[in-house]
């Protein structure tokens, strides 16, 4: 009994001299390791809004939603922490590599569950015949980049570029959906399109 009292004793008279051998969590954040992967976080310089991370997250942390806000269509990404597992699979399928990355930053209590939703919205295209969603503007114009002369195979693209160049005026909607020749040069979804290419074809 006498050996060990002396040990703490000896232990105590340290601590009082040292400091604490923990860290002062939650009065200062704990240092981690640099290769420490967790809360992940958009990069609006490098998101496009196309939705890969949605489509292979396991834990279904990621919602995309298309909504029409007074006067634009929006794509909103929504990562709740609450779900996330911080697996990375949603930075290693990123299409460009860079939209979404896992940061060191491991605490993540809140009061409000609004505080734990990682959020980044995107402007959408919208068809000039049907009204539908074409894609994110952003994703549009990531491909106009990636296929340089080859964009201009594809009228949807080559616009939305040409829109943003402020050299051709943006199209407007359409009321009456009567497919005409005119329509080969407008924005358009993937649905239209078709109905556009077999009208030139077959009348
Ligand atoms: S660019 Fe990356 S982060 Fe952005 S929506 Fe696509 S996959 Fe997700
Ligand atoms: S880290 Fe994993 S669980 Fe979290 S959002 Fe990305 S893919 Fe989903």
């Amino acid at each position: 009994m006498y050996l060990p009292k002396v040990r703490e004793l000896k232990e105590a008279i340290t601590a009082l001299i040292r400091g604490p051998y923990t860290h002062p969590f939650p009065k200062e954040p704990t240092p981690v390791p640099d290769n420490l992967r967790a809360a992940p976080r958009y990069y609006e310089d490098f998101c496009i809004g196309c939705g890969a991370c949605a489509e292979v997250c396991p834990a279904g942390a990621i919602t995309v939603e298309d909504i029409k806000t007074e006067n634009k269509f929006i794509r909103r990404l929504t990562c709740d922490y609450g779900n996330c597992i911080f697996c990375g699979e949603c930075q290693l399928n990123c299409t460009t590599d860079k939209g979404i990355q896992l940061t060191p930053e491991y605490e993540l209590s809140y009061f409000e569950h609004s505080e734990a939703l990682e959020i980044i919205e995107h402007e959408l295209v919208i068809c000039e015949i049907c009204g539908e969603v074409v894609a994110p503007k952003s994703q549009l114009l990531h491909l106009y980049e990636k296929l340089g002369t080859v964009a201009f195979s594809n009228p949807t693209i080559y616009l939305t570029r040409m829109h943003e160049f402020n050299i051709l005026p943006e199209g407007s909607r359409r009321d009456d959906r009567k497919i005409d020749r005119w329509d080969m040069v407008r924005i358009t979804c993937p649905s239209c399109r078709r109905d556009v290419l077999l009208k030139e074809e077959w009348g």
